[in-house]
């Protein structure tokens, strides 16, 4: 990796008594430009001119101390010098050049902020970064390092191979193979039984009484089992998540292709709407074209991973040790993900029912009690709903989303996925997951401990849809092949709704 930089320090006044003080001054500038770099190795100024009230220089340097490093380590000595001896002032900088060379084994065919030109010759890319002018690379960009975020997004995209991502997978724990009870698809026997119809969105479904009743059956047992026992607290968490939410919870990074956007309307003043009311009141067709211009931008998309609007509650907030470990959960709404080509019956849907559990404390706190919560859920999906099921530590979410395959750095932070095996299909489901989100959360909501220790937390998705298929895909749909336990939860099937 190499960096070339050409710059200016402006200064508040002409500099030339200063020559021979500034040419011993960049001389003797090798320590600076060279500290924490391997022997011989680090930043060097190869050229330096002054020009009446402007220290024009070239840097050039390696990965170990970056070209705007090293200018940034510059400035603060060279203000002291100018101003003790000469009574000049650094006043800013500009940034004339700056290109960077990274060696590839490939070239980058997309956009990137900042970068004016990419191109890739003999193993190498070379950027050129985009300078001089307003909203380009200039002294705001150099000081929030910006250059450091263009070569650690070149970098994640060069680690990514081709052909879409692997991800992390490791069996932790597998049942006994239960024989199954049914081997047809639950969705389309239940649509057959009149328990659940198609909705009018994409993978949308409207839930009949007798699967409402199976998905409130599985929180009953999720109340009963996990919830009151471990003393969780329920919740209402936001189900419209802001840009700044997502920023926080890093869904900001790559969220986009899967959510559903929410945009409010310019105005609420009728007046401004009455053409397209009246449009439709003529035409009986929503004039799409229309309502696009009168729609704001987006403030952010409908629920996706649920917890994350709950950290609004805590954010900026220091907790008294007593609190700890806060547990709560919250399942008061619907989560929304444009899963495109993938929706399947009820096993991959765009609106589906959640329960989150979400838990924070010290570490040992957040991961004792992410142990209880296996406890609990090998009871149920052993005893109460008899699945043929396993569990996987996998890439954490947190790191899928952001475009990572590989696992967690912290220790002990990580996400164990919950499998059910379909017999009609023989494929396995992620039916829920149990995620130690390490520091993540707090850091990113600034939520601290009241002793110095830091804070972590968890949380953990229980998907009544998913918990559905693979109930039924292994049980089927008559209650006389469920076991005994979740029968005794389920009690009396509701009466469904009949047609002529
Ligand atoms: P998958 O790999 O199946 O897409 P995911 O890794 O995207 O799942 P998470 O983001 O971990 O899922 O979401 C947590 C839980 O939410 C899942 O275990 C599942 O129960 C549920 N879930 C996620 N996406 C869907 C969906 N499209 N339809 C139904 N349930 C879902
Ligand atoms: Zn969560
Ligand atoms: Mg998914």
């Amino acid at each position: 990796m190499r960096f070339h930089l050409e710059a200016s320090f402006r200064l508040s006044a002409d500099a030339c008594k200063a020559e021979a003080a500034v040419s011993d001054f960049f001389a003797k500038a090798g320590p600076i430009l060279e500290k924490g770099a391997p022997e011989g190795q680090g930043a060097k100024v190869t050229e330096w001119k002054l020009a009446g009230n402007r220290i024009d220089l070239v840097i050039d340097s390696d990965r170990f101390v970056r070209a705007h490093d090293a200018l940034l380590r510059l400035r603060r000595p060279l203000s002291e010098l100018l101003g003790k001896q000469f009574r000049i002032g650094v006043r800013g900088l500009d940034v004339n050049k700056f290109e960077i060379e990274v060696e590839s084994e490939r070239g980058i065919e997309h956009k990137i902020p900042y970068v004016r030109e990419i191109r890739f010759e003999g193993g190498r890319l070379y950027l050129s970064l985009d300078v001089g002018k307003s909203g380009t690379l200039g002294q705001a960009e150099i000081e929030n390092r910006i250059p450091d975020r263009i070569i650690s997004l070149l970098e994640d995209k060069l680690q990514k191979s081709y052909g879409g991502k692997t991800e992390h997978w490791e069996l932790l724990w597998e049942s006994a193979a239960r024989e199954p009870k049914f081997i047809r698809d639950p969705t389309e026997e239940m649509q057959k039984a009149g328990w659940i119809k198609h909705g009018s969105s994409r993978g949308q479904w409207i839930y009949g009484p007798e699967a409402t009743h199976v998905f409130r059956t599985f929180e009953k047992i999720v109340l009963a089992e996990i919830i009151e026992p471990l003393g969780y607290s329920e919740m209402i968490f936001p189900k419209l998540d802001t840009w700044d939410v997502w920023k926080k919870s890093g869904h900001a990074q790559g969220v986009y292709p899967e959510i559903y956007f929410v945009c409010p309307p310019k105005t609420r003043d009728p007046a401004f709407w009455e053409e397209v009311m009246d449009y439709y009141k003529v035409t009986h067709e929503v004039p799409l074209d229309l309502v696009k211009e009168k729609i704001d931008v987006p403030i952010g998309g409908m629920c996706y991973a649920q917890c994350p609007t709950f950290w609004g509650f805590l954010q900026g907030m220091t907790l008294p040790n007593a609190e700890l470990p806060i547990t709560v959960f919250d399942r008061s709404g619907t989560s929304h993900r444009y899963e495109s080509g993938g929706i399947h019956g009820i096993e991959r849907v765009d609106e589906f029912h959640r329960i989150e559990i979400v838990w924070l404390g010290t570490r040992e706190q957040v991961l004792e009690q992410a142990e209880k919560l296996k406890v609990c859920y090998k009871h149920i999906f052993e005893d109460i709903l008899e699945l043929t099921w396993r569990t996987a530590w996998v890439t954490p979410w947190f790191m899928a989303q952001e475009g990572k395959t590989g696992l967690a750095e912290m220790s002990g932070a990580g996400t164990v996925d919950y499998e059910a095996v379909l017999p009609y299909n023989g494929n396995w489901i992620e039916f829920q997951n149990l995620s130690v989100n390490g520091e993540k959360y707090p850091k990113g909501f600034t939520v601290k401990a009241q002793s110095a220790e830091s804070l972590w937390s968890g949380c953990s998705g229980v998907g009544l849809e998913r918990w559905a298929s693979a109930f039924l895909s292994q049980k089927g749909l008559d209650p006389a092949n469920w076991p005994t336990a979740f029968r005794k939860h389920f009690g009396e099937m509701p009466k469904g709704i009949r047609f002529l």
